[in-house]
């Protein structure tokens, strides 16, 4: 006999627990399968919160080593205890993966351990320790993630050649590591490892950091990053990595071999959809390997719904909660939308990097008039007073209508700072609303202000 409920979502990473909880408020009978001994996905486990725990603790090493002393604090035989940096990661990833399932209790979400694979119309099969257990439901979520790209030539042995997951849990500082792929997930780990003492090489195929995001600020971004001492080297094309001898050989055409400790793979993430029983509901996946929904996540298949990063789009965790979200209350209330537009975006580098809405190269390619106000940290009085002035906030908005078209940060807590951007997006606002909003003195939000009144060119303290 199957077990019977109203929903089955196969995943509980950021886009399905979130999703599994929405729909538990909304009534409905949910089952969440995860086949990872822990709940919340590539997000909690090795992803978004390991990633960041270990930014916040290199950070802070950093500054042991090179700022407070200019803060008047003296300290003496600053030492690295790596095996105690990551025993603090994985506490905080167990604090929040338990959480997930005491989350998940809460709302009354059944969870089965174990892979999900769709079994034909409204079916589930989910196999775990216990052998195989036959779900039904009238409505079926896939949000099965992602997982690291390959590339031909580079042999992952999953030690001195890994992805994100072995860089998130070196067991020594590399002596000289080479990041393969310049997006934020690579600068994230070479920030990481640089800090700790690693000589950190990017090797990235385009001629620019960052794709994707706002060329100036990408530009910015490789200055004050190779100020730090990463190596950068655009238009390489990595060929092929190998293990030789203690250590790797990494190549790239038309250069000279490079010798190194550790690679890191980071050219990007896949759909995870094998295994997945696609063909046993006439699913096919598009070039990409992603799931094809429609605007309320329903793929081809009646009763099936697809979120997160298996559909593609931006590879983002909060991208994957707000999808689920709107694709649960689609379900049961008929209403359900997300803002792309508004989808913030942060890399968590020093300084930090951020955007939401539409990037400069973006909209002089669409040929959509704007004015441009920059407002540079140094200006303002709290970056000072934290001695981090180096960035600027960005802000675009329609030349005739003034509405916000895209905010790009670089700079101190640029994270933190995108959320005014995006609420000022999502609320249409426009330039003028902004400059005329009041912002506490002294912050660094002040800087956002001063941007809108840059569109205006009457910024004050430039
Ligand atoms: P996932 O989180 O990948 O969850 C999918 C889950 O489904 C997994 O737990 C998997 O085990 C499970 N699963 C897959 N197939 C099956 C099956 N057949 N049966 C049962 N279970 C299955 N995003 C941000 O927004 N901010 C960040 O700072 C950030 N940092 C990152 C750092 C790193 C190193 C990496 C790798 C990613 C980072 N991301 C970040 C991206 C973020 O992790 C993903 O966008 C997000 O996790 C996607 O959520 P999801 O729910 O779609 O999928
Ligand atoms: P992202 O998709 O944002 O994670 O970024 C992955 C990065 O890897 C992109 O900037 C790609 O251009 C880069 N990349 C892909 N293939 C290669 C390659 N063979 N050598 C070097 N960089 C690559």
């Amino acid at each position: 006999m199957a077990q019977q409920h109203d929903l089955i979502i196969i995943g509980a990473g950021p886009g399905g627990y979130v999703a599994a909880i929405r729909a538990a408020q909304l009534g409905l009978n949910v089952a969440c399968v995860e086949e990872a001994p822990a709940l919340g996905g590539t997000c909690l486990r090795v992803g978004c919160i390991p990633s960041k725990a270990l930014l916040e603790s290199s950070e802070l090493y950093a500054q042991a080593r090179h700022e407070l002393a200019a803060h008047g604090i003296v300290v003496e035989n600053v030492r690295l205890d790596l095996p105690a940096m990551m025993r603090r990661k994985d506490q905080v990833v167990t604090m929040l993966t338990k959480g997930v399932a005491a989350l998940l209790r809460k709302n009354n979400v059944t969870h089965y351990a174990g892979h999900g694979r769709l079994a034909g119309a409204h079916r589930v099969v989910v196999t775990g320790s216990q052998g195989e257990t036959e779900l039904q439901a009238e409505h079926i979520l896939i949000a099965t993630g992602s997982r690291s790209a390959d590339l031909p030539g580079v042999v992952v042995d999953g030690d001195r050649i890994g992805t994100s997951t072995e860089a998130l849990a070196f067991s020594s500082v590399p002596e000289h590591l080479v990041v393969i792929g310049a997006g934020y997930i690579g600068l994230e780990m070479a920030a990481v490892w640089s800090r700790l003492g690693a000589k950190v090489t990017v090797l990235e195929y385009l001629d620019r950091i960052l794709p994707g995001m706002d060329s100036e600020l990408a530009a910015e971004a490789q200055k004050l990053f190779a100020k730090s001492g990463i190596e950068f080297r655009l238009s390489s094309r990595v060929t092929a990595a190998r293990v030789e001898g203690e250590g790797c050989v990494v190549e790239c055409a038309g250069a000279e071999p490079i010798r190194c400790s550790r690679v890191l793979l980071a050219v990007g993430r896949v759909p995870n959809t094998e295994g997945l029983g696609l063909e046993s509901v006439g699913i096919q996946t598009d070039a990409k390997g992603c799931i094809p929904v429609n605007e309320h996540f329903a793929t081809s298949a009646p009763g099936v719904y697809a979120i997160g990063d298996v559909i593609g789009g931006a590879m983002l965790a909060h991208k994957a909660e707000e999808e689920g979200i709107a694709c649960v209350e689609h379900l049961v209330t008929g209403y359900g939308h997300v803002n792309y537009d508004a989808i913030p975006a942060v890399v968590y580098t020093m300084p930090e990097i951020a955007s939401v809405g539409k990037t400069e190269d973006q909209l002089k390619e669409a040929g959509t008039p704007y004015r441009k106000g920059v407002f540079p940290f140094r200006g303002n009085g709290r970056a000072r007073a934290l001695g981090h002035v180096d960035g600027f906030v960005k802000m675009l908005a329609h030349a005739e209508t003034d509405r916000i078209l895209g905010v790009h940060i670089i700079g101190p807590r640029a994270g933190d700072l995108i959320a005014e951007a995006a609420a000022a997006i999502e609320f249409g606002a426009s330039s003028e609303d902004v400059a005329r909003t009041s912002h506490a003195h002294p912050t660094l939000a002040e800087a956002m202000k001063e941007a809108a009144l840059a569109v205006d060119q009457r910024a004050i303290h430039v």
